[in-house]
C-alpha cells in the first residue's frame, strides 16, 4: 500500500512565512521549522514573523469555516 508523504518527513511548512519547503535538503540552510529564507532572518525578527504567521493562520481558519449563527 502506497502511503502518502508523511507530514513532518520531507515537506515542511515554515513557521515564520508559511512556505512549504523540502527538508532536509542536501547543502540547504533550512531547518526543521524554518525555510532557508527565514533562517537568514535574525531570531528576534523571526519571532515576530512567527507571531504574525500564527495570526494569519488563525484568520484563515476563521474564513474557511462558516460564521457561527447569532
Ligand atoms: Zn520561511
Amino acid at each position: 500500500m502506497n502511503a502518502p508523504v508523511h507530514s513532518g518527513q520531507r515537506q515542511r511548512t515554515c513557521r515564520a512565512c508559511g512556505k512549504k519547503f523540502d527538508y532536509p535538503v542536501k547543502g540547504g540552510a533550512a531547518t526543521r521549522h524554518h525555510c532557508e529564507d527565514c533562517v537568514a532572518v535574525p531570531p528576534d525578527t523571526r519571532k515576530i514573523l512567527e507571531r504574525l504567521h500564527q495570526r494569519i493562520a488563525q484568520l484563515e481558519r476563521r474564513l474557511a469555516s462558516p460564521p457561527p449563527p447569532k
